[in-house]
């Protein structure tokens, strides 16, 4: 039996003059999914994206899975396709419906014929089926107002297309259509969540990571590449440039006040990201800040690393509980990579007393007994990039 997926935009058929812009980003990601699971050929009729194999070898189930993941779309069907006979049609219902229905108690078929040549109306098709469905699962009742599934007939061009259900796909609007924004990563739970987040809202990612050899160590820096590896079936391919601040660190302990260690570190580190993102034809930055959660993510501690970067930073946690964003982490598949236990920068040399409502003269005066920019332009320099390939 033939089977293909039928997919439902989301927002996309909102966009007026653009939907078309959006519609070919998101054709373009699927089609370069389908790759990995033979061939398959992508077509529009009108709000849904019919994949279709071409061949038998096409991998269905990975394609479904795959498919489950990408942004722009809201629900995933999948479709048996017969022949444009009443046998054909009832044969693929007692076959391939029954699967969908269990753990329901109500149905209702709905028919739809755009091959007006078929012998049967949509209501006689409709009948027909419904007596279908009755056979293959008596425990059924017909609910015409408020079933608990639909099962459809769709009598088409070139056969019938016949499926139950919808599968829910990942919403958001269609990667690369809000353009390239640089994610703040780090080993923690919050900020592979928060890219994910804005992934779902159009953005490409590019990552930076910021490691402080040998305070931290190379499984600090492969549980970063893991988790930038484990956002790859909803970002796509991307980049994560890791920045060493250890000669920074070092002279921050020498030079400035300990209370002050993580608030110069976060304005080194923005600094830096603002000019990589540049750069790389990044338009904002994304953190995993959530308001209040640490010393160095109240406002007034925000207040003094945002004016680091000219460019807009977007914290989609910034609201957030730490449950809430977890919940994410769990349903994302980052979790558990996320809670194991390696050291990050910014909790090596960490202040015993971090200042929670720092005044940003005195943290500009801490700032200026370093060489700023001599520091931040050898960071940059010294700066590399390891390539996240796509695991769709
Ligand atoms: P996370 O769970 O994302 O690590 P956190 O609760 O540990 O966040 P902080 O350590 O204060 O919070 O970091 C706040 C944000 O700064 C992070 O969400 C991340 O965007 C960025 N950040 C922190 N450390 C690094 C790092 N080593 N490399 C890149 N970005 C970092
Ligand atoms: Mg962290």
């Amino acid at each position: 039996m033939k089977e293909i997926l039928l997919c439902k935009y989301g927002e996309i058929v909102l966009k007026g003059s653009n939907r078309r812009y959006f519609e070919d980003t998101l054709c373009k990601t699927l089609r370069h999914r389908a790759k990995k699971y033979g061939s398959f050929e992508i077509t529009r009729s009108q709000s849904t994206l019919i994949i279709e194999p071409k061949d038998d070898f096409a991998d269905i189930d990975g394609m479904f899975e795959s498919t489950q993941k990408v942004f722009g779309i809201v629900g995933i069907s999948r479709c048996a396709v017969c022949e444009k006979s009443m046998e054909a049609i009832k044969k693929t219902v007692e076959e391939y419906i029954p699967q969908f229905l269990i753990g329901k108690k109500t149905f209702k078929v709905v028919a739809k014929r755009s091959d007006k040549r078929f012998a049967l109306d949509s209501m006689q098709i409709a009948a027909e089926v419904g007596g279908y469905v009755l056979a293959a699962c008596p425990y059924l009742r017909v609910n015409v107002r408020e079933p608990e599934i639909v099962v459809q007939v769709e009598i088409r061009e070139f056969g019938a297309y016949i499926h139950a259900g919808q599968f829910k796909g990942a919403g958001g609007i269609p990667v690369g259509t809000s353009g390239k924004a640089m994610l703040l990563l780090s080993g923690g739970i919050d900020s592979p969540v928060a890219g994910y987040m804005m992934t779902k809202r159009g953005i490409q990612l590019e990552a930076i990571h910021f490691e402080s050899f040998p305070y931290t160590s190379e499984r600090a820096r492969e549980k970063v590449l893991e988790l930038a590896r484990e956002l790859s079936p909803y970002a796509g391919t991307f980049t994560v440039h890791i920045v060493s601040l250890t000669h920074i660190q070092e002279e921050l302990v020498k030079n400035c006040e300990e209370d002050y260690f993580t608030l110069l570190l976060r304005r080194y580190m923005m600094a830096i990201s603002d000019r990589i993102a540049k750069k790389t034809g990044c338009g904002a930055l994304i953190t995993g800040e959530s308001l209040g959660q640490v010393a160095s993510q109240t406002m007034q501690a925000i207040g003094v690393t945002n004016p680091m970067t000219t460019l807009p930073v977007f914290r989609p946690c910034i609201g957030m509980d730490k449950e809430e964003i977890v919940q994410i982490s769990r349903k994302i598949g980052t979790f558990d990579t996320s809670i194991q236990p390696y050291e990050d920068c910014c909790t090596v040399f960490t202040p015993k007393h971090p200042k929670t409502k720092p005044e940003l003269s005195k943290v500009e005066e801490q700032q200026s007994r370093l060489d700023f920019e001599a520091l931040v332009n050898e960071a940059i320099e010294g700066a590399y990039v390891e390539y996240i390939r796509a695991e769709v």
